[in-house]
This record gives C-alpha cells, sequence and structure tokens, in this order.
C-alpha cells in the first residue's frame, strides 16, 4: 500500500485529492491529514481514512480536533510546528494543498525525506523556488506540478528535450471580470470577485483568478518551475478553460494539453505518475463544445501580469515580498478595507518600499530569510493598505 498524506486536506484541492484516494480503497494508507479552521471535516475524513494523525493548524481548535477523535485511533495535534513535523513522517506521496506561505515551510520538510511532493502550494514555489528545487534535488525528491496549467505544460514536455523548447503559454479564463468595462472595476464586490466562470476553487484563489494575480503568480511558477528564461512565457487568454497550456516548440509545433476543468485530472496525473490510470473526470465533447476562443492579455485590466514581469527581473527574494504583499492586499480586499483594484497599487508600493529600504530583496535565500522578508513585507503591505483606508 503506498502511504499518502495530504497538507491542506481541507480546502478544495485537499477534498479533490481525497475523493480519488477513496475510490481506490485498499491502495493506499494515509499518514497525515492537515487542515486549519475546518475540524469538522478534518475530523470525518481522518477518522474515514484511518489517518495515523490529523493536525490542524489553529491551536486554538486543538482541544476541538481532540474531542472530534477521541477514542478513533487518531492522533491529534496543532500548531504550524506540528504541521511541519508531520511532513517528516514517512509517505510515499504528499500532497502540498496548504493555501498560501504557509505551505513552504511544511514543504521543505516532506522534500527533506526524499519523498514525491505533489505541488499545489504555488506561494512556495513564487517565495522560494530555488530553495524548494535545490531541497528536492539535494534529497531525490521528486517534484510534480498540480497546478492544472503546469501539469499541463509538465505532460506536454514528456519526452521533448528542453532545448527545443521556444515558448511556453499558459492560458486563463480571465476570470469574473474578463468582460466588464475596466471603469467598473474598482466597484467590483467581493461576491462578484468569489465567483468563477468555470473552475470551482477556493476563495482566495477564485478571487486571484479575477484580478489575475493567480496567473501573474503562475507565471513565476512556470519560470521556476521549468528553469525557462521569462521571455519565452506568455499567458494567453481562453475563456473555455478546456487548453490549460501549450508548449511551443523549434519546429513550429505547439503541443496543447486539452481536458476538462476539473482540478482531478491534475491531482491524478501527479498521484499516478508516470502511470496514465482511468481518472473521473469529464470526457470532452469538441464537437458539442464547437469553437474555442483566444485573446491576447491587457496589462491595463490586469496590471499583475505586469508587476510578474519586474518580479522576475529583480530577482532574489522580490518573489516572497510579491507573495507576501499579494496575500496581504488581498487579506485586505476581502476585508473591506482595499477596492478591488488597489490590491495591485498595494502590491507594487511594497515591492518598491521593500527594494529602496533594508535591501531585503538581495539577501541569500534561506528558509528564514524568506520568512523574515515574507513578516517584513506583510508590515510594508499592511502600512500601504492603511495609508489608503486613512
Ligand atoms: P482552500 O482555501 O480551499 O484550502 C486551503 C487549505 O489550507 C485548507 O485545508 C485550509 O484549512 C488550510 N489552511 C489555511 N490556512 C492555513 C495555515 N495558515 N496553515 C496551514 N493550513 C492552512 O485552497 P485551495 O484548495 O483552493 O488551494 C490550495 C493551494 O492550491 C493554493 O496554493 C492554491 O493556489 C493552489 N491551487 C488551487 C487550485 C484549485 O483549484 N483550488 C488550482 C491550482 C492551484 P481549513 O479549510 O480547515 O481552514
Ligand atoms: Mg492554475
Amino acid at each position: 500500500m503506498r502511504k499518502v498524506s495530504i497538507f491542506g486536506a481541507t480546502g478544495s484541492i485537499g477534498q479533490n485529492t481525497i475523493d480519488l484516494i477513496r475510490r481506490a480503497p485498499g491502495s493506499y494508507q494515509v499518514v497525515a491529514l492537515t487542515g486549519a479552521s475546518n475540524i469538522k471535516q478534518l475530523a470525518a475524513d481522518a477518522i474515514a481514512l484511518k489517518a495515523q494523525i490529523a493536525i490542524t493548524a489553529d491551536e486554538a481548535r486543538l482541544s476541538d480536533l481532540q474531542a472530534a477523535l477521541s477514542g478513533t485511533g487518531v492522533e491529534a495535534a496543532a500548531g504550524a510546528k506540528a504541521v511541519e513535523e508531520a511532513a517528516h513522517r514517512p509517505a510515499d506521496w504528499i500532497m502540498s494543498a496548504i493555501v498560501g506561505a504557509a505551505g513552504l515551510a511544511p514543504g521543505m520538510a516532506a522534500l527533506q525525506q526524499g519523498t514525491t511532493l505533489a505541488l499545489a502550494n504555488k506561494e512556495s514555489l513564487v517565495c522560494a523556488g530555488k530553495l524548494l528545487l535545490e531541497t528536492g534535488r539535494a534529497h531525490n525528491a521528486v517534484i510534480l506540478p498540480v497546478d492544472s496549467e503546469h501539469s499541463a505544460v509538465f505532460q506536454a514536455l514528456v519526452g521533448e528535450p528542453m532545448e527545443a523548447v521556444e515558448r511556453i503559454i499558459i492560458t486563463a479564463s480571465g476570470g469574473a471580470f474578463r468582460d466588464w468595462p475596466i471603469a467598473d472595476l474598482a466597484e467590483a464586490t467581493l461576491d462578484q470577485a468569489s465567483s468563477h466562470p468555470n473552475w470551482d476553487m477556493g476563495q482566495r484563489i477564485t478571487i486571484d483568478s479575477a484580478s489575475m494575480f493567480n496567473k501573474a503568480m503562475e507565471v513565476i511558477e512556470t519560470r521556476e518551475f521549468f528553469g525557462v528564461d521569462p521571455a519565452m512565457i506568455e499567458v494567453l487568454i481562453h475563456p473555455q478553460s478546456m487548453i490549460h497550456a501549450l508548449v511551443g516548440f523549434n519546429d513550429g509545433a505547439l503541443m496543447a494539453h486539452v481536458g476538462p476543468a476539473d482540478m482531478r485530472h491534475a491531482i491524478g496525473y501527479a498521484l499516478h505518475h508516470p502511470a496514465r490510470r482511468h481518472l473521473p473526470v469529464e470526457r470532452l465533447d469538441l464537437a458539442t463544445i464547437g469553437t474555442f476562443e483566444f485573446r491576447a492579455p491587457d496589462d491595463v485590466r490586469w496590471p499583475a501580469l505586469r508587476i510578474a514581469r519586474e518580479v522576475m527581473a529583480r530577482g532574489g527574494l522580490a518573489g516572497a515580498v510579491f507573495n507576501a504583499a499579494k496575500e496581504t492586499a488581498l487579506d485586505g480586499f476581502i476585508a473591506g478595507h482595499l477596492k478591488f483594484t488597489q490590491m495591485s497599487d498595494v502590491v507594487a508600493q511594497t515591492l518598491e518600499v521593500m527594494d529602496s529600504h533594508g535591501g531585503h530583496i538581495d539577501a541569500t535565500m534561506t528558509l528564514d530569510n524568506v520568512l523574515e522578508t515574507d513578516h517584513l513585507a506583510r508590515k510594508a503591505a499592511n502600512a500601504a493598505i492603511k495609508k489608503r483606508a486613512g
């Protein structure tokens, strides 16, 4: 039986992963499941899957978790350190699906045991891609992409020489505001930003899709994961979300990955890699779909894409600053302190402040430096938010 752990088990990616695991009874032994606020779900899944241990990142919820698991034989633990420690428990396959920079330390810990890490937590690649990949290499770990675009690129590259790759095109649906008049974006509400036309995902990534910060993160993720020059990465608006990415080769061929907008495809590919196994996802009927549309993205509507280019040009810890500023600005929008369009202003300003004061962006990339930079960037972003609110 394959031993698996799922970090961020109670979230959208985590639940889709559990769905696949549950469909193959007897194939997997679940080691650790982690969550944060949703104790009911965490405990129910830990019991149903007979996990060794369930951990909530939120220490205040330990007694709730203990009560829910009492008498079941499943261990309970709480706190960020406990989550990280659980990533050291031996497992053959570990899903990294915590949302945000909180996924970095557990991901690093998992790689240190030389496991296969299925990486949905794009924030860790944006914050510390170099560190993560080096850690993986040093411990002979395998990192497999779970983000749908990156899984698509990975699949299009199977058996192909990297030297022949000219460009990587990742698609974007355009999110909730693709067709809105730009002038109306400033007044976009939280509800409007939280509904995605094609994908059913967690709230944060859904809002990031509307602002295109998700795609901005994914451009950086592409650069880190595939080690290509930023100039080779393109974003293409494709409202149907069925072509997830294309790889362009030096003979003019474009290899496209086409599939339904269902994360169980990319999760399942990473779970069964290098094999391909049956997955319970829709089979596309292209004749019925009829049309695929494409258009170029607009930097005025989506300044996040321009900011991502600046972050890649800047290098160093700019990715950690970018991610922290983006997460803080998103918190500000969700809490009603920022307008939708002000999120990109706050991120751009935080990058400027962090670059000009103290040289934090140039520090060497160690886990401590990344976490310290993350902390400072959040402070700077919060100051920028306060200034706008005041
Ligand atoms: P969700 O918000 O649905 O789930 C996040 C998970 O992380 C939950 O288990 C949550 O626990 C847990 N969590 C939240 N805060 C913390 C914390 N501070 N420490 C530890 N755990 C925490 O997110 P998604 O599943 O949508 O996304 C997960 C990751 O996958 C993100 O990095 C996202 O960018 C990426 N991704 C997601 C896609 C999708 O389709 N959803 C597609 C591609 C990438 P709880 O719910 O119990 O509070
Ligand atoms: Mg994606």
